[in-house]
């Protein structure tokens, strides 16, 4: 990890001179727009066009190389062919640079030289202790009214503001400028950081983490290069300032495809939706999602639950925002009874006085005003969405006015959607000047509150210590480590000694050969007992109805064993018998963990036995897991009522289970061979007596 990520990110972002390298006389050309931006963008500093055959760039006297610039140079930007993007930052540093961004393509995007020429940058950057954006990207942007830098090629000239960004796509780094100016949304900084050779999206997050004017970070993401350098990162600074998130892609996560039940289970995408809300990242779907909720997260406060008001002057709108508040998490309730009898007063009686609160067509200026009054004071009341789809008989002006005052200062978000052409455009403005977001349509507005609430969330969850945990870790390297172990599954019987070691108790069980063992085994653990066959090519045994359970005496288990015998060991010839004591606990979950190539351990947690691969309700988190993280999966399932007391059964001691799964977690991080590791079930009995796993997979891959 890097110890210090921001050094010298100034001599990029604050230089106080920039040479363009590669500067250019030719219209069209990226090197004459770099140069025509730092003018247009009225950079505070010297600008220094290179080029070796031209005497001037846009009436700018240019040098013959960096090195016949007299004065000293901060920042250079390269915009040379690939070729000589090598020499020309050599020159740099002997110059004395700090920072470089690069432009110029042509480097591990193309593969085989590409890919040495990047190394060699990475190499000369450190060398010569410069900072390097890039290569193949669009550049940075600083819009601080001292620096004043756009050293990019983006045609567009963003408004100074409160937000800073990161683009992983150089082409889409344009775009996003352009649709941040239009949605009227500033930008303090601006970075497209092409392949990331040295400055990340961690790097960045960290830079503007303490800088007072971002106070909204957006990314658009293409992979996260190094996650758990992104996850400790984003982790802090989310704490601190809002980091929204356009991921695009798929999680390449080869592991995920893996073959068993939790591998099945988790979607391809899911590593990278879980890491980002894990560190509170608000990921959105798309641009006009992000630019919405950030102007909400500039200008609104946050709910502090999701108690909504819906205020509307047409039925139809006010459903629609009902339907989507309520199918994104929120509530959408009855009113006080005295906030209902104030409004019965104000309204005409074909209004509606229950929320939604319904103001009908006539509704103007004036009902607005003495509706709104009495919702804001209802204290219930922790956000407000005002719709009006605007009639041609009432003036929309004027409704934008009432809805500004009734709310200004309330200290709850208020969000509007404003439907219809006549004369809408106005009332907008009006709302939008004063730091109200305006919406089209209802089911928008409903995702950004959703998002803000999420941020609630996120701001009040503390994070929990895992306790302490009493392991036994040399019982456990003696199996895992054991001389000539290949990479593979684990056989039941290790597998068991492993977990138990790690404090993941199993019910007694004997292995065995043939019926007349069996029965002695059932003796002596005492009845009912459960019976399987085991293989090690025997991986989901009750789809070869090998498992048996609830034997209460030794005809039985004679019985059953033979059965066994009979059908299975033609086909398994290593087959053998475990004898087990039966489980007391009434309800099953699932806990495991599957290594992801990218993002590490992915840990998960479900409802478990034999129906989980067509109920498929699982949560999964990557790690590391807090001491909350396993409580708050199993609290996320859809079937977590199914845990709780109900029917006159109790309610399952889940925590049995979250203790196990962070002692899966402690396993894998001691040792990291382990790609898999599943507990199918465990089974849960109520608080206070014993809860155990009865079965238990583990494979190794050796590196
Ligand atoms: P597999 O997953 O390979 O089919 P399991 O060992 O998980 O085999 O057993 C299948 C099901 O049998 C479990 O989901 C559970 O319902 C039941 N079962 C297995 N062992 C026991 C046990 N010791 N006590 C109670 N029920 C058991
Ligand atoms: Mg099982």
């Amino acid at each position: 990890m890097k110890q210090d990520r921001t050094k010298g990110l100034d001599g990029l972002f604050r230089p106080r001179s920039v040479a363009v390298i590669g500067a250019s006389r030719r219209a069209g050309s990226i090197g004459r727009q770099v140069v025509a931006n730092l003018i247009r963008g009225g950079f505070t500093g010297p600008v220094y066009p290179v080029n070796p055959k031209a005497e001037v760039v846009l009436s700018v006297p240019a040098y013959r190389s960096v090195a016949a610039i007299p004065s000293p140079v901060d920042l250079a930007v390269l915009v040379v062919p690939p070729d000589a993007v090598l020499k020309v930052a050599q020159e740099c540093g002997k110059k004395g640079v700090k920072g470089l961004v690069v432009i110029t393509a042509g480097f591990r995007e193309i593969g085989g030289e590409g890919i040495v020429r990047e190394e060699k940058l990475a190499a000369i950057s450190k060398r010569h202790g410069m900072r390097v954006i890039g290569p193949n990207c669009m550049g940075i942007v600083n819009a601080e009214a001292g620096v004043a830098l756009d050293a990019s090629f983006s045609a567009t000239l963003p408004q100074p503001g409160a937000v800073a960004m990161v683009s992983q796509s150089g082409a889409l780094g344009e775009a996003i400028l352009a649709d941040a100016a239009q949605a009227g949304l500033g930008v303090a900084m601006f970075a497209s950081v092409g392949n990331r050779v040295d400055v990340t999206a961690a790097d960045l997050l960290a830079y503007w983490e303490n800088d007072p004017q971002v106070r909204v970070i957006l990314l658009y993401l293409e992979t996260v290069g190094e996650p758990l350098e992104f996850v400790e990162v984003a982790r802090r600074v989310s704490r601190k300032k809002p980091i929204i998130a356009v991921k695009s892609g798929r999680s390449d996560a080869g592991a995920l495809a893996a073959s068993s039940h939790t591998g099945s289970v988790a979607g391809a995408d899911v590593a990278a939706d879980t890491m980002l809300a894990q560190c509170g990242v608000l990921r959105v779907d798309n641009f006009r999602d992000m630019f919405a909720l950030a102007q909400a997260l500039l200008d609104q406060p946050l709910p502090k639950g999701p108690r909504m008001a819906v205020v509307t002057n047409a039925g139809g709108p006010g459903i629609l925002a009902t339907d989507a508040l309520a199918g994104l998490g929120m509530e959408v309730v009855p009113l006080l009874p005295a906030t209902e009898r104030v409004l019965r007063k104000v309204l005409p009686v074909e209004a509606s006085v229950r929320n939604p609160v319904d103001l009908i067509a006539s509704a103007d200026a004036a009902r607005y005003r003495a509706a709104l009054g009495p919702v804001v004071a209802d204290e219930t009341v922790q956000g407000i969405v005002v719709l009006f789809v605007s009639p041609v008989m009432i003036d929309a002006a004027a409704v934008a006015l009432a809805i500004v005052d009734q709310t200004r200062g309330c200290g709850r978000p208020v969000l509007a959607c404003v439907m219809g052409r006549q004369r809408g455009d106005e009332a907008q403005r009006i709302l939008r000047d004063a730091g109200i977001p305006v919406f089209r349509y209802p089911e928008d507005a409903a995702t950004t509150l959703r998002q803000m609430l999420r941020r609630t969330r996120w701001l009040e969850r503390r994070p929990q210590r895992v306790p302490n945990l009493r392991v036994d870790r040399d019982v456990a390297r003696k199996i895992l480590r054991k001389k000539g172990r290949v990479s593979g599954w684990l056989s039941s019987a290790e597998t068991e000694v492993v977990l138990a070691a790690y404090g993941i108790a199993f019910p007694a069980s004997r292995r065995v050969h043939t019926p007349g063992e069996a029965v002695a085994a059932a003796h002596e653990l005492g009845w009912p007992v459960v019976l399987k066959a085991e293989a090690a090519s025997l991986l989901h045994k009750s789809e070869h109805r090998a498992v048996r359970v609830g034997l209460k005496h030794g005809d039985e288990v004679f019985a059953a064993a033979a059965d066994l015998i009979e059908r299975l060991k033609p086909a398994f010839t290593d087959l053998r018998l475990q004898v087990q004591a039966q489980a007391q606990g009434h309800r099953e979950v699932l806990i495991g963990m599957t290594r992801d190539v990218r993002y590490g351990p992915l840990f998960a947690a479900g409802l478990g036995g034999v129906q989980v691969e067509v109920m498929r309700d699982v949560s999964i988190r990557v790690g590391p897991l807090d001491g909350k993280d396993p409580h708050e999966m199993f609290e996320r399932l859809k079937g977590a009522p199914l845990l709780a007391a109900f029917r006159g059964a109790p309610a399952a001691d889940v925590a049995a289970a979250c203790d196990a799964l962070l002692r899966i977690q402690q396993l894998v991080v001691d040792f990291p061979e382990i790609a898999e590791v599943e507990v199918n079930p465990f089974i849960l009995a109520e608080k206070g007596k014993r809860s155990v796993a009865v079965d238990g997979r583990m494979r190794v891959e050796q590196a």
